[in-house]
């Protein structure tokens, strides 16, 4: 005993959408909430998952199962546990269901044997309380094996990949090879794009859902412009004077008071940038495939000659430095910032690499909140991506944005509307003609601002997601 672990989440109602979400949608999902009610009752909506803490998929679930408690579903979330060699193994899964070979470790038998004996151990401890017509969903590949286990004891499974790539190769085949025994009875399978269905799933048995953000988090909650200020000249990202005494103090998400106190970590040259500087930028990891480097060489053909052109570029991510969980961020931040030196002296000023303080989750969350609010252009530059939280999380706060036409960004935005998609993410030129027709038609900035925010209130807040969720269990045979 002690595999699995319930996680405590506070109740939720959707009424706090209103005045928020379209109208149409929270009606809809208040009108679905009774037969929804009805067909649930006496059984229990399980979400199973590995962690409770950190990226996104636990993100959306404390969300999720707040809001069906609060629509008076009994919604309960645990997460299973396993060895490092477990969690080696699903790593590597999770890198090959992406495409790529991560260590490059065999995915052979003696790696099913000891993914599957780890999940039978969860198992037998989930049966002890999943009860027969009891809903199971499994999130991502490493809890696909609970699913024989809990199809034999009587409950409903389904499982929910928030990975996969546009394009298989030989990992993508080696990642779906190896999950693709435990999911053979599955009723319904959830992915994020079409394209991502690996082709050994029937059409019937595929539910299309795109994740959500947050609106009500301090990555999302609404931020007035003094507020944006403060957090950003107090962290060092703009340059002061602060626009009053007081710090940005706010209460946490778990109601305890909170307060912007650390700085960002910033390499530049001379100032930060004036509050009236037009920024650009990209938040992202410090990963290659978000291609920093590239944002930056873009940027410059922006720059280069142009006197008049005042807008600055900020990279923003993670702080590295001396953290020893992520070694590969600490290694591509040193590529950019030494990228970052063989930029044209004039180019270079107006360049800034930030990394952000992340001691505090929900700090780091409200500088982000203020640096995407306060920016002109958003950018996602990025090379492949699955979803694409920061692109949502742009257009959510209504700003114009341009991001590569990879993965579910082309899902996001819809070009020359609702922002801009990129052809050719490695193409320099057709980057800086983007930031360089925003930056001079603030009409069309604005107006792509305004269809963006439209467009993610519709599509990818969590009002959306549950009634899709919802469809989905009026849809199956239960
Ligand atoms: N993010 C953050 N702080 C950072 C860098 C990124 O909070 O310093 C967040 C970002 O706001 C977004 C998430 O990390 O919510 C990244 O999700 P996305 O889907 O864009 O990319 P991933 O990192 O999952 O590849």
């Amino acid at each position: 005993m002690g595999y699995i672990t319930q996680v405590d989440v506070r109740t939720r109602t959707v009424d706090r959408f209103g005045g928020i979400a379209t109208p149409e949608l929270l009606r809809e999902l208040l009108e679905m909430a009774p037969s929804i009610r009805t067909r649930m009752e006496g059984r229990v909506n399980w979400h199973v998952n590995t962690t409770a803490v950190g990226g996104g998929v636990a993100e959306m679930l404390r969300q999720h199962v707040a809001y069906g408690r609060g629509g008076g579903i009994d919604v309960r979330w645990v997460v299973i546990s396993g060895g490092p060699e477990f969690f080696r193994i699903t790593k590597r899964l999770h890198h090959a269901l992406h495409g790529a070979e991560g260590d490059g470790s065999p995915l052979g038998e003696r790696e099913r044997g000891v993914y599957e004996e780890t999940l039978r151990q969860n198992a037998v401890e989930l049966a002890t309380r999943v009860r027969p017509r009891d809903i199971v969903l499994l999130h991502d590949p490493q809890t696909a094996g609970l699913a024989p286990h809990l199809l034999r004891s009587g409950a409903l499974v389904l499982w929910r990949c928030h990975i996969g790539s546009d394009e298989s190769n030989a990992e993508t085949e080696r990642g779906w090879q190896f999950l693709r025994p435990y999911l053979g009875d599955v009723p319904a399978l959830i992915f994020t794009r079409k394209s991502y269905v690996p082709d050994f799933v029937e059409a019937d048995r595929v539910a299309i859902i795109a994740p959500s953000i947050d609106a009500f988090s301090p990555k999302n909650w609404e931020l007035d412009e003094s507020a944006i200020r403060t957090v950003l000249v107090h962290t060092g990202l703009v340059e002061g004077p602060l626009p009053s005494d007081a710090s940005y103090v706010f209460q946490r998400t778990d109601g305890t008071p909170g307060r912007i106190e650390r700085q960002a970590d910033v390499f530049r040259l001379g100032r930060p940038p004036s509050w009236d500087t037009p920024l650009v930028t990209q938040v992202s990891r410090w990963d290659p495939l978000k291609d920093p480097i590239g944002v930056m060489r873009g940027f410059a053909r922006l720059v280069d000659g142009r006197e008049t052109a005042r807008a600055e570029l900020v990279l923003a991510g993670p702080n590295v430095s001396g953290v020893a969980d992520d070694p590969e961020g600490a290694e591509v931040f040193e590529q950019v910032v030494s990228a970052w030196r063989e930029l044209p002296h004039s180019v270079r000023g107006r360049v800034h690499l930030a990394t952000l303080p992340t001691a505090d989750v929900e700090e780091n969350a409200i500088i982000v909140n203020a640096l995407q609010r306060h920016s002109k252009v958003i950018v996602q530059k990025s090379l492949k991506e699955g979803f694409g939280l920061t692109v949502t999380e742009g257009m959510w706060k209504g700003r114009p944005v341009v991001a590569s036409g990879v993965g579910g960004i082309q899902d996001q935005i819809e070009d020359g509307k609702s922002g801009i998609l990129l052809q050719d993410p490695t193409d320099a030129e057709e980057f800086a003609a983007a930031l360089r027709r925003l930056l001079d038609d603030p009409d069309y900035a604005e107006q792509l601002g305004v269809a963006a925010r439209e467009r993610a209130v519709e599509l990818y807040l969590d009002t959306r997601h549950l009634v899709l969720l919802g469809n989905l269990i009026e849809k199956i045979d239960i």
